[in-house]
């Protein structure tokens, strides 16, 4: 049985890095768009938040020489590529897709129209959704809390390489344990690294719960769809 009916999957760039320094690994996006077209099979309608940081990270400014807010706009464009390259591999697989940006670019993508949105969601196209928001000094997490509110998303899936939420780096600390259901504020004031506090703050305000899971075990998202409790859950005031 499916617990959503809408859903809003946060995709970080780095999500398709794989083993590389840098860019795009052809394997893992293709891993990628076989478990979303098992979502798509189902018939859940799912909107995709992709990031950019494999490529470009605005905070990389100075080492650049750049000044923050044109770094961030190098971000956003980041992102268009990987929307690209996500679209491309999702549609070699049979997955119907649109893709949309917020920063307007006629050539290459639609412009962001919530509207038309959920129209090609209801068709049952998988929407991407690029460029983050379209302004500086926010984050792709920011912009999946604000698209998925727009659009009525039951929740968001935010994928990792990890299992859920942890009290401190798995990577890091053999003593970190993972926290299988979290409220906002405890993510806020113990300072875990779910999503920017930004992105949490607007998920609290419009009570949309978080699940984040690791994407890399396959099934993973199909199993969250159909209410397996897996990986950390954030809700509740
Ligand atoms: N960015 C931005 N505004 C947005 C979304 C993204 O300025 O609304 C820029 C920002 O510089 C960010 C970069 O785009 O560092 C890439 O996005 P993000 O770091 O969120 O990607 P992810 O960590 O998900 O790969």
């Amino acid at each position: 049985m499916l617990c959503y009916k809408r859903v809003l999957l946060k995709l970080s760039g780095e999500a398709l890095v794989g083993k590389q320094e840098f860019g795009i690994d052809p394997q893992v996006l293709q891993d990628i768009a076989l478990e979303i077209r098992e979502v798509y099979e189902l018939g859940v309608q799912t909107a995709i938040v992709i990031g950019g940081g494999n490529i470009f990270r605005g905070t990389a400014a100075a080492s650049y020489g750049v000044d923050r807010v044109t770094a961030d706009y190098m971000g956003m464009l980041a992102t268009v590529m990987n929307g690209l390259a996500l679209q491309g591999a999702l549609e070699k697989e049979g997955v119907l897709t649109r893709l949309q940006t917020a920063i307007e670019m006629h050539q290459v993508a639609e412009p962001y129209i919530r509207r038309r949105a959920i129209r090609h969601l209801e068709k049952g196209r998988v929407v991407i959704f690029a460029g983050g928001n379209g302004n500086p000094f926010f984050t792709t997490d920011t912009t999946a809390s604000l698209r998925a509110v727009e659009i009525g998303a039951e929740v968001i899936l935010k994928a990792t390489k990890v299992d859920g939420v942890f009290s401190a780096d798995p990577m890091l600390d053999k003593e970190a344990v993972m926290l299988p259901n979290l409220k906002y504020l405890d993510v806020l004031q113990r300072g875990l690294t779910v999503m920017d506090s930004t992105a949490i703050t607007l998920c609290m305000d419009n009570k949309l719960p978080i699940i984040v899971f690791n994407l890399t075990v396959k099934g993973n998202i199909k199993r969250v769809l159909s209410g397996e409790k897996i990986g950390t859950i954030v809700q509740g005031g």
